[in-house]
């Protein structure tokens, strides 16, 4: 995920959404069961470009389990090493980060039982990923094959790495001829059900197991950076509770 800035937060500076919104709300209840095998054929490598270490496992961890399980060829493509999430006096340094959090995500990975994925680490600077959207779809065009599914943060998602990251990765999947399919992360936290810009009609639910949801849960404990207080400035958790429970749900949700 990565904080807000101050700079950064803009039209998403509103109250949090609280996840009871969420599950009583008519329309989420209504979007219709995916099959892991229609969002990603199998003759298709699955390719996930993730804005910070954290959102491959916060907005795909069951996809990955369910993927990695029969076989699928996957490619995560790690946008940012997540090195601003912490303020600038914070102990947690950005060259530190810039070492924590790339490791975070490999223990979550190994967590989710995931050792047959190839990780591709950009190194654009967090938190700026949109002064480098252009970089980004060159960089993605260079990977990107004929026929994969692209999965990004969307473009929509009210974090600005976020939203540089899902419109450099619809340009670059157009351009080579790969399906691309949006997830949204921050969403869940700084937009209502209610948003005019949350295209129900796109949406489809992957339901996760309790051994997968048990799993998505060990593996998102594995961000401890995020998921601690910073005592060396006092400011809160990066990925508080009411954050994190957004992510404990027994289904996740794809734009397809
Ligand atoms: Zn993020």
């Amino acid at each position: 995920m990565a904080t807000l800035t101050e700079e950064t937060r803009g039209e998403t500076d509103l109250p949090a959404t609280d996840e009871a919104r969420w599950r009583d709300d008519p329309q989420l209840a209504k979007v219709p069961q995916v099959h892991p095998e229609t969002l990603v054929s199998p003759d298709s490598r699955a390719v996930i470009v993730a804005p910070h270490p954290d959102d491959e496992v916060l907005g795909c961890a069951g996809l990955l389990m369910q993927l990695a399980g029969s076989g699928h060829e996957i490619l995560l493509i790690a946008v940012s090493d997540g090195e601003h999430s912490h303020s600038n006096e914070s102990a947690f340094s950005s060259d530190l980060l810039s070492h924590v959090r790339p490791a975070e995500t490999s223990e979550a990975l190994t967590a989710l039982g995931i050792s047959n994925i190839t990780i591709m680490r950009a190194q654009l600077p967090d938190s700026r990923v949109g002064e480098h959207q252009r970089k980004l779809q060159d960089l993605l065009g260079a990977y990107l094959q004929r026929g994969d599914t692209v999965f990004a943060s969307w473009h929509r998602d009210g974090h600005p790495d976020h939203e540089a990251v899902g419109l450099a990765s619809r340009d670059a999947a157009r351009a080579i001829g790969c399906r691309l399919i949006e997830i949204p992360i921050w969403m869940w936290h700084w937009r209502t059900p209610e948003h005019h810009e949350i295209p129900w009609q796109r949406a489809r639910k992957l339901m996760l197991g309790p051994d997968m949801r048990a799993r998505k849960k060990a593996a998102l404990e594995c961000y401890r950076s995020q998921l601690e207080p910073d005592h060396s400035t006092g400011n809160a958790a990066i990925l508080p509770p009411e954050v994190l429970a957004h992510f404990h749900r027994d289904f996740e949700i794809y734009f397809v």
